[in-house]
C-alpha cells in the first residue's frame, strides 16, 4: 500500500479523499492555489503545497507545479479527484511517465473514453447498448449531414465529441435548422474543447438519466455497484441524485450492470468508473462514461456499504477487488442534494464569505463539505460547496430524513440552493419518483419568481 499520496483537487472531494487516505494510514500531501491557502483542509492537512495563483490554469490544472510538488513530498501516487485534471489523458501519462501511480484508469482507457465518438465504438463493440446515431463523426458535407439526420430521424441532438459538464449539445428539429446547428456546435466545440469534431444522436423525448457505478482492479476482475437516478437536471447539469433509480426492475439493472462490468474486462479498465446511460420504455442506451470518482457517489456508497474512494487507492496500489459481485447487496435508499452557492432560483453566483454555517446530523445523514462558519467561498471556482447525502430503509424515510436534514441546515452570508431543494422535496411528482429529465426544468419554469 502507498505511505503517501498528493490530492490533486480542491473542496469536497479533496477532503473525501484526505479522510480514505486517513481511514487508511496513509499521508496524504494537499495542493492548494493562493484562493484556497486558509482552507480546513489545508491546514488539517499533514502536509501542504501552494501550487499558485487562484485561477485554475495556473494552480489546478497547472500539470508542472502538481507533478513537482509530488516529487518534493515524496508522494508515491496521486488522485485527481473529479473536475480540472480528473480525465485529462495527458495528465495521467505525465504522472505515470514521472514515476507516480496515477489513482485512476490507464492514460489510453481515458483518450477512449474521454472522446465520446471513440467511446460509443469502443462500447458497441463491447456489447452495450447505445443511442441511435451518426456513425462517428459527423462529415462536413450538407448532404450527407441531413441524410444521416433524417436515416436517426428527427429530433436529433449534435453533440461535440469532446464535450462535457453538460455544454456543447444542441437539439435539432427541423432539417431547416440542421446544417447551421450542426456548424454552430462544430465552432463552439472547436472554442471550448479544442476538438471541432460532434456526432448525431437521435434526440430521446422523455429519458431518465441512470448511470451504473463500476469498479475494476488492475486483474481484470470488475463489479458493478447498482445504479444511480440522476434525472433531476438543470442545463444538463445534475442536481439531486439517488439509489436505486425508482420503479425500474432490478432485473434490468443487474443485465446492464453486468454489461458494464464485462465491458471493463475487455477494455482492461481499471479504478472507479461510470456508464452513464439514458432510459426509455425499458430500454437503457449508453451516452458517455466517466474515469473518474463522481459528484455523486456517496449515494452508492450508502446503499453498498462500499466505500468507493478507498477501493480506487487500494486497487491503483495493485490489490485485488475486495469482494466479487455476489457479496455487493443493495440495502435502503439515498438521496443526495448538491449544495451551491447561489440564488436558488436565478442560479447565478453567490461566492462570498459564509457568516454561519450549521449542519445537520442525525440518523442516516451525511454531510460530505470543507466548508465552515467565516469558510469564503472563492469566485474562482464551481460554485458546489458540498452535498448533503441521507439514507433511509426506504424511499420514504430517506426523503423524511432529507427534509428534516434541510429544516435543519443553516447557511448565512451566502445565497444558497438549499430553498429549491427544500421545495422539490415536498414536490408530489418528484415523491412519486421516476420523474425524467426535462422534470426540473419544466418545474422551474412552472414556478418562476
Ligand atoms: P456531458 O458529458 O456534457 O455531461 P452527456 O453526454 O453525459 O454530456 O449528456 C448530458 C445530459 O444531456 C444527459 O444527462 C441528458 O440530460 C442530455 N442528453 C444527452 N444526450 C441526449 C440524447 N441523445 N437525448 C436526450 N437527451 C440527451
Amino acid at each position: 500500500m502507498f505511505k503517501k499520496i498528493l490530492i490533486a483537487n480542491r473542496g469536497e472531494i479533496a477532503l473525501r479523499v484526505q479522510r480514505a487516505c486517513r481511514e487508511l494510514g496513509i499521508k496524504a500531501v494537499m495542493v492548494y492555489s493562493e484562493a484556497d491557502r486558509e482552507a480546513k483542509y489545508v491546514k488539517l492537512a499533514e502536509e501542504a503545497v501552494c501550487i499558485g495563483p487562484a485561477p485554475s490554469p495556473l494552480s489546478y490544472l497547472n500539470m508542472p507545479a502538481i507533478i513537482s510538488a509530488a516529487e518534493v513530498t515524496d508522494a508515491e501516487a496521486i488522485h485527481p479527484g473529479y473536475g480540472f485534471l480528473s480525465e485529462n489523458a495527458d495528465f495521467a501519462e505525465r504522472v505515470e511517465k514521472s514515476g507516480f501511480q496515477f489513482i485512476g484508469p490507464t492514460p489510453e482507457s481515458i483518450r477512449i473514453m474521454g472522446d465520446k465518438v471513440s467511446a460509443k465504438q469502443a462500447m458497441i463493440k463491447a456489447g452495450v447498448p447505445c443511442v441511435p446515431g451518426s456513425d462517428g463523426e459527423l462529415p462536413d458535407d450538407p448532404v450527407q449531414i441531413r441524410r444521416i439526420a433524417r436515416s436517426v430521424g428527427y429530433p436529433v441532438i449534435i453533440k461535440a465529441a469532446g464535450g462535457g459538464g453538460g455544454r456543447g449539445m444542441r437539439v435539432v428539429h427541423t432539417e431547416a435548422a440542421l446544417v447551421n446547428a450542426v456548424q454552430m456546435t462544430k465552432a463552439e466545440a472547436g472554442a471550448a474543447f479544442g476538438n471541432p469534431a460532434v456526432y448525431m444522436e437521435k434526440f430521446l423525448q422523455n429519458p431518465r438519466h441512470i448511470e451504473i457505478q463500476v469498479l475494476a482492479d488492475k486483474h481484470r476482475n470488475a463489479v458493478y455497484l447498482g445504479e444511480r437516478d440522476c434525472s433531476m437536471q438543470r442545463r444538463h447539469q445534475k442536481v439531486i441524485e439517488e439509489a436505486p433509480a425508482p420503479g425500474i426492475p432490478r432485473k434490468l439493472i443487474d443485465k446492464i450492470g453486468a454489461r458494464c462490468a464485462d465491458a471493463c474486462k475487455k477494455i482492461g479498465y481499471r479504478g472507479a468508473g461510470t456508464f452513464e446511460f439514458l432510459y426509455e420504455n425499458g430500454e437503457f442506451y449508453f451516452i458517455e462514461m466517466n474515469t473518474r470518482v463522481q459528484v455523486e457517489h456517496p449515494v452508492t456508497e450508502l446503499v453498498t456499504g462500499i466505500d468507493i474512494v478507498k477501493t480506487q487507492i487500494m486497487v491503483a496500489a495493485g490489490e485485488k477487488l475486495p469482494f466479487t459481485q455476489r457479496d455487493i447487496q443493495l440495502r435502503g435508499h439515498a438521496i443526495e442534494c448538491r449544495v451551491n452557492a447561489e440564488d436558488p432560483y436565478r442560479f447565478t453566483p453567490s461566492p462570498g464569505r459564509i457568516t454561519m454555517w450549521h449542519a445537520p446530523g442525525g440518523p442516516g445523514v451525511r454531510v460530505d463539505s470543507h466548508v465552515y462558519t467565516n469558510y469564503f467561498v472563492p469566485p474562482n471556482y464551481d460554485s458546489m460547496i458540498g452535498k448533503i447525502i441521507v439514507h433511509g430503509d426506504t424511499r420514504e424515510q430517506a426523503l423524511a430524513r432529507m427534509r428534516t436534514a434541510l429544516l435543519e441546515t443553516v447557511v448565512e452570508g451566502i445565497h444558497t440552493n438549499i430553498p429549491l431543494h427544500r421545495e422539490l422535496m415536498v414536490d408530489a411528482k418528484f415523491m412519486d419518483g421516476g420523474t425524467n429529465i426535462h422534470y426540473l426544468e419544466e418545474w422551474l419554469g412552472a414556478h418562476k419568481r
